[in-house]
């Protein structure tokens, strides 16, 4: 497949198995991986990047939607798909015709599923989403929660496989109470001699900085990517997104003259100004608007004016010779000068996570594997 532009995508899948092994060595064998592929794989492309997961340590993968899970089930019949979000009641059919681990947190939501089993000789899994204090989902953390999952547990037509929990990560002793207010939880239930095959509760950054906390299984995603945000531990993950585009126009403007909508930004000098073919729909923050920069020639150039929907323009003065046809680097590892996707997020007034799952399929994919440009995905041109 062509590109057929110049503002793209470089996915190092050679780093993304790197990194699945210094995972899978870091928590050990025992513990299952639900590798985290919603938002697109984190902007990566969930479907051209599920296999280098599965084959490098991952059991599972990890989705927020019904859709998401839909997706990747259109090109893989056999890997094991969770579904952590909520599934409006009447669409959980097809989470069972999938074969779908959903996430469940009423006992509604468990007799739909059983009856659905029922109806077409299946056993739909379901785990259990147990709020321990992040008060997004879940059931909450009472008695009565716990006699409503206990007689979940007893319902026939439904494979109780799983119990999970998730940290809001506000610090130590709230992340050691949230652990032990969902121990304490599963405990109970298991008394009654119910066994959950998996018990999780840890993200990537509970799972580096508290491995004792790992229990039968893990929900990373930022680490799969090379994100580093955990700080008690460590391990040498590398970031495999980066994200490019090329210099379309250059133009010398006078001292006073203005750049982009409402000229917000004015030259206080003759200026050089080179236009880039990339902007928010592409998932380039507008909020770079004053503060963002830019990579090229090996040196950084601060983006001028607002930045636009598929365009922004950056002062190349002080980089001589710039030319049609140079080779920006808009987020890349932090090497040769190019801003790490860390640095590239605070600087567009958001998080890592956040910074590349928005970015959006009008940007093209192009896959690294073996050293080598393995495939080019262009979401829009695709043949379907
Ligand atoms: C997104 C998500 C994760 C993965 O989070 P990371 O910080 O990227 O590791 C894990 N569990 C749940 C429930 C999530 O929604």
């Amino acid at each position: 497949m062509e590109l057929l532009r110049d503002t793209y995508v470089v996915i190092n899948l050679d780093r993304m198995k790197e990194n699945m092994k210094l995972i899978r060595d870091y928590v050990g064998k025992d513990v299952a991986i639900a590798a985290v592929v919603k938002g697109n794989g984190y902007g990566h492309g969930a479907l051209d990047i599920a296999e280098t997961i599965m084959e490098n340590g991952g059991d599972y993968l990890a989705v927020a939607t019904l859709t998401e899970a839909l997706e990747l089930r259109k090109r893989f019949k056999e890997y094991g798909i969770f579904i952590m979000g909520y599934t409006p009641d009447e669409y959980l059919r097809h989470s069972v015709d999938n074969d779908f681990i959903q996430c469940i947190f009423s006992k509604r939501q468990a007799e739909i599923l059983a009856e659905l089993g029922s109806e077409s000789n299946k056993r739909p899994i379901v785990h259990i989403k147990y709020d321990t204090g992040f008060n997004r989902l879940g059931y909450r953390d009472c008695q009565e929660s716990i006699d409503e999952i206990i007689e979940i547990t007893k319902m026939e037509n439904l494979d109780v496989q799983g119990i999970f929990s998730h940290f809001a990560l506000a610090g130590d002793p709230a992340n050691r109470k949230q652990f032990n207010d969902f121990m304490n939880a599963v405990e109970k239930i298991e008394e009654t001699g119910f066994k959950f095959r998996y018990k999780h509760i840890c993200d990537s950054i509970s799972a580096i900085d508290y491995p004792e906390f790992n229990l039968d299984m893990i929900r990373p995603g930022a680490i799969i990517y090379g994100l580093k945000s955990f700080r008690k531990n460590d391990i040498d993950i590398k970031q495999v997104l980066t994200f490019k585009t090329k210099v379309y126009h250059v133009k010398e403007i006078k001292k006073g003259e203005g750049v982009s909508y409402n000229f917000k930004w004015k030259a206080e000098r003759d200026s050089v100004i080179a236009t880039l073919p990339v902007g928010y729909s592409d998932g380039y923050p507008r909020n770079m608007t004053e503060e963002g920069m830019v990579t090229l020639r090996g040196e950084r150039a601060p983006i001028v004016g607002v930045a636009c929907m598929d365009q922004c323009m950056i002062d190349v003065t002080d980089i001589p010779g710039i030319q049609v046809g140079d080779e920006v680097v808009l987020y890349g590892d932090g090497s040769n000068n190019t801003l790490s996707i860390e640095e590239a997020s605070k600087l567009g007034k958001t998080n890592k996570n956040e910074l590349i799952a928005r970015i959006t399929r009008r940007t093209p994919r192009v896959y690294i594997k073996d050293d080598r440009v393995y495939k080019i995905l262009n979401y829009l041109t695709e043949e379907i």
